[in-house]
């Protein structure tokens, strides 16, 4: 199809880049690496409540 050429888009501003590309800036990436760490960081504290709740479920004498 004419006037369609292949692209992808920023992953944090949704700005049309190169094929090979996953940001439109150094700046995009930098900001997509910090909330990949903030959303990890949540998972793991979720995972760590989870534990915590888990273990007083088992352990807690009825
Ligand atoms: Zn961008």
């Amino acid at each position: 199809m004419p006037g369609i050429v292949p692209h992808r888009h920023c992953l944090v501003c949704g700005k049309a880049i190169e094929p090979d590309k996953n940001f439109c800036s150094d700046d995009c990436k930098v900001a997509w690496e910090k909330e990949r760490k903030r959303q990890r960081n949540f998972s793991l504290m979720m995972l760590a409540l989870l534990m915590i709740l888990l273990f007083f479920i088992i352990f807690t004498p009825r």
